[in-house]
């Protein structure tokens, strides 16, 4: 059991601001458990030192029901009369009208900022850092979620290899793919499976397209599924039949770089170093030019959270409890890339790595 009251109770460690209005999204579900989507009906849930308290439309309260450890004040408005009544309420009745109020303003909409600005003279401060800090250092729950997700995924990987064949389209190898997540319970994908094939796996965030697997190409798959609410995200890059040279070495290149990167994880070291360790390797290879993006980024309710950063310039430090991809990757355009891309824990002493797949992966024909 989830206890969030636990959890908010470290939103006091936000100084500067009176309360924190999260919209729906990671936070607003990491601190309340409330799976609300955003659509064009604004919902605004303000968390302070009294409790939490709602503003959301009528049709959404019956959802409170499933979460009665928050007890939360509830201003509700109607598709008749609008939200704007409801801000103005919420905004007196929580006595917020000359407070500061802290926003994830990477989540918030314009509409819902400039409509609590229209109701009183707010100061504003963005929270967001402080927000993702919370949530970086993952609890014991959490980390067996992401563990499943990465079970669930590499079942589904597992089941996929044995299938594929010089001939199939991408899209179909990407549709196949997220069918297999579903088949081994992955509650929807963490996000649209990246196929590519050829020359189309030298693009770091290329979509799945109409080409055709040929032989000896790389085939770069980058997906994951989802488990209680956590995703995976994982990346192979496989060949049918032998790889060409060049690639086969470029291979090796990146697997020794993603091992440096994973040996440099340790609570307490500097998150740009676990970058160096595998930018090190690459670029002692001569490919240096051709690694064009960070080496990981943090793994949580979001697939993409910024701690930790595993880039040059980030001097802060790993923690115990901290998720991370480690993923560096050569692309040469017009010829192809390679990435391996695996989740990592910060453990007490070192890493802890949840993927198991290994780096080379026999493929079907
Ligand atoms: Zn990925
Ligand atoms: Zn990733």
């Amino acid at each position: 059991m989830i206890d969030f009251t636990k959890r908010q109770f470290k939103m006091r460690e936000i100084r500067g601001v009176d309360t924190v209005v999260l919209v729906p999204g990671a936070n607003l579900r990491y601190f309340t458990g409330l799976e609300f989507g955003l659509s064009e009906r604004p919902i605004l849930a303000f968390l302070g030192a009294d409790g939490v308290a709602l503003v959301l439309p009528e049709l959404e309260t019956p959802q409170l029901a499933a979460h009665p450890e928050l007890s939360p004040r509830v201003f509700a408005w109607s598709d008749e009369a609008g939200y704007t009544g409801a801000f103005q309420a919420a905004l007196r009745g929580l006595e917020l009208t000359d407070k500061v109020l802290g926003i994830d303003s990477m989540t918030m909409r314009a509409g819902e900022y400039l409509a609590l600005l229209a109701e009183a003279p707010l100061r504003v401060r963005r929270v967001e850092e402080a927000l993702t800090a919370i949530r970086a250092r993952k609890e014991p729950e959490e980390i067996g979620a992401i563990q499943a997700a990465v079970a669930l995924s590499e079942r589904a990987l597992e089941r996929l290899l044995p299938e594929l064949a010089a001939g199939q389209s991408e899209r179909e190898v990407a549709a196949r793919l997220t069918a297999l997540l579903e088949a081994e319970g992955s509650e929807g994908h963490a996000f649209g499976p990246l196929v590519q094939s050829g020359p189309n796996s030298a693009l770091p965030h290329g979509a799945p397209s109409e080409r055709r697997l040929g032989v000896g190409e790389p085939l770069l798959i980058d997906y994951g599924g989802r488990k209680y609410g956590y995703p995976a995200d994982i990346t192979r890059t496989l060949f049918i039949g032998e790889p060409e040279p060049e690639l086969a070495h470029i291979f090796e290149v990146v697997s020794a770089a993603n091992r440096a990167a994973v040996a440099a994880v340790k609570p307490g070291v500097p998150m740009q170093e676990v970058d160096r360790a595998a930018r090190g390797v690459i670029t002692a290879a001569g490919f240096g030019e051709h690694f064009i993006h960070r080496t990981g980024h943090g793994l949580g309710l979001e697939v993409h959270e910024s701690v930790p950063q595993l880039a040059e310039g980030v001097e802060a430090l790993l923690a115990p409890g901290m998720i991370m991809t480690i993923e560096p990757g050569v692309y040469l355009p017009g010829v192809g890339g390679v990435r391996l891309e695996d989740v990592v824990v910060v453990s007490e002493t070192g890493a802890e790595v949840l993927t198991r797949l290994p780096h080379v992966l026999a493929t079907g024909r």
